[in-house]
């Protein structure tokens, strides 16, 4: 995509759960080369959102376009295919496989000639074409020295990396992150921000969904605030902490 070029369109999404209303008409968008924070106190409805945007949840109301074409009608090979890739809250690895097999198995969404046939190995080009873009991809963030480890064996910081390593795979132009920075120490969380910022200056897209106020501080370019599943307020960093109602509703002062 064009820098600037608008991306994601989040247009009034709502979502209820029988009598809850856990996301309440809400609006944002995402242009080409942003990283844009989504936070909120527990239970604000980030999650949902974050669910909604990446087309696992179905909305109630509203719509979601990723690149003009709503993501409610797509599968998710489909959505990756577009260019929309998400890490899960909680890591998802075989902890017994290497690093490099780990980033792997998420290369089959790639695969041309469908994933069964990656699957059952029966292109061998084709199985050393995903290796080799799974190897790209842990160069690209860092990761080369530690390819041929077990997964297992990793601290939590190297683990979301290598996550991060998998949905590259599928070379997004947008990527969803959910709480990555959650349970990781100082050091593990700087050196994830270091990685964000690389992909941003390669022109890739985020979306931040985190509960960690100050590494979205130093990270994103816009921040949607949201409270009791409405947005309260969007704004730069600087903006959302001077305001006083974000300081009421996130930090209970
Ligand atoms: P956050 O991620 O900001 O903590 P969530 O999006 O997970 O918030 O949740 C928003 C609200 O929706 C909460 O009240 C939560 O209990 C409720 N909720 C989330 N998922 C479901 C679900 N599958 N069924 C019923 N209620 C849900
Ligand atoms: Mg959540």
């Amino acid at each position: 995509p064009e820098p600037g070029e608008l991306l994601l369109e989040v247009d009034k999404v709502r979502k209820q759960f029988g009598g809850l209303v856990a996301v309440n008409d809400v609006s944002f968008k995402i242009r080409a080369g942003e990283i844009i924070g989504l936070i909120g106190p527990n239970g604000a409805g980030k999650s949902t959102t974050f669910n909604l945007v990446s087309g696992v949840l179905s909305l109630t109301s509203g719509k979601v376009n990723f690149r003009g074409l709503p993501v409610g009608g797509l599968n998710s090979r489909r959505i990756a295919e577009r260019g929309m890739s998400r890490t899960f809250q909680h890591v998802k690895m075989i902890a017994d496989m290497t690093v490099l097999e780990n980033v792997a198995l998420g290369g089959y969404l790639r695969s041309s000639s469908g994933t069964l046939r990656a699957m059952l190995r029966l292109d061998r080009a084709e199985e050393r074409c995903l290796f080799a873009e799974a190897e790209k991809q842990l160069q690209r963030i860092g990761m080369q020295g530690q390819m041929h480890e077990l997964a297992g064996n990793l601290a939590l910081g190297p683990q979301r990396l290598m996550e991060i390593a998998r949905a590259l795979c599928t070379d997004p132009a947008l990527l969803l992150l959910d709480e990555p920075a959650a349970g990781l120490r100082h050091k593990e969380k700087q050196a994830l921000a270091e990685v964000l910022r690389q992909l941003k200056a390669e022109g890739l897209s985020i979306l931040l969904v985190e509960h960690d106020m100050e590494f979205v501080m130093g990270l994103t370019d816009r921040i949607v605030v949201m409270e009791f599943g409405t947005k309260l307020i969007e704004g730069t960093p600087e903006e959302v902490q001077a305001s006083p109602e974000v300081r009421a509703a996130y930090l209970g002062t």
